[in-house]
């Protein structure tokens, strides 16, 4: 038997059991309070000063670098051991999937990482870490070591493009894929929505995981509604015992 090829589209749902909340979603947490969206929105950050201060010490103080990979993210990870071909679109920037174990190769971060820093002049890159070092040693809003310019987190802030590239593989693999899971994500916002759709179209049996009804529950062959926590892994196991080495 062919084995299929599995997408896992995952958005903020998947992260909450880690202790992650929904920052970015239509009722996200940035939604509700325009002065902390003000933190990651592109052009605030570039041209206010302070707002590079706050968005430092913000990081510095919710550690989301602390967060460990639960169940679900470690049932994807085992998926893809057991032979399945897996790939991973997520809407998050925690990296949980990769910390759970799926190589990074297999996992397309659409909105950027958090574990990251990126210069906004040169394009230098560097770990999180060395720069939350920096700013706990008391630099207030670490500049790029190599050029002097201004640094951010590796993620896609709001007005910011998404990177078309990532964009573009994600497209191609929404169409190749058989299996489309969607898990944690209210797939109310592009890219998520779009790419539901391009599976849906192109044929993939598709199966949506989310708490609360998507716009896609009646296109899919099946909508599961109890916690990702406990419903992925039992998914997944299914889908390793059907098609695994
Ligand atoms: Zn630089």
């Amino acid at each position: 038997m062919d084995k299929p090829l599995v997408a896992v589209l995952s958005g903020a749902g998947i992260s909450t059991d880690s202790g992650i909340p929904d920052y970015r979603g239509p009722n996200g947490l940035w939604r509700r309070d325009p002065e902390a969206e003000k933190l990651v929105t592109y052009e605030y950050y570039m041209r206010d000063p302070e707002i590079r201060l706050r968005s430092w010490r913000m990081r510095c103080e919710n550690h989301a670098l602390r967060a460990e990979p639960n169940p679900a993210h470690r049932a994807v990870a085992e998926l893809e051991k057991s032979g399945v071909p897996v790939r991973v679109l997520t809407q998050n920037v925690d990296g949980l999937h990769q910390l759970a174990g799926l190589p990074g190769r297999k996992v397309l971060e659409l909105h950027g990482s958090a574990r990251g820093v990126v210069c906004t002049g040169c394009g230098a890159r560097g770990p999180m870490e060395d720069a939350l070092a920096r700013v706990e040693a008391g630099e207030g809003d670490p500049p790029c070591l190599v050029c002097g310019g201004i640094l951010k987190p590796a993620t896609v802030m709001f007005g910011q493009p998404l990177d078309p590239e990532v964009l573009g593989q994600a497209l191609a693999i929404s169409k190749a894929c058989t299996v489309f899971l969607a898990v944690g994500s209210s797939l109310q916002v592009q890219p998520a929505a779009g790419l539901v759709g391009v599976a849906a179209e192109n044929g993939a049996r598709l199966t949506i995981v989310n708490a609360e009804p998507t716009p896609y529950d009646d296109v899919a062959h099946e909508v599961v509604r109890e916690p990702i926590g406990t419903a992925l892994p039992a998914l997944l196991g299914r889908l390793a015992a059907q098609y695994g080495a």
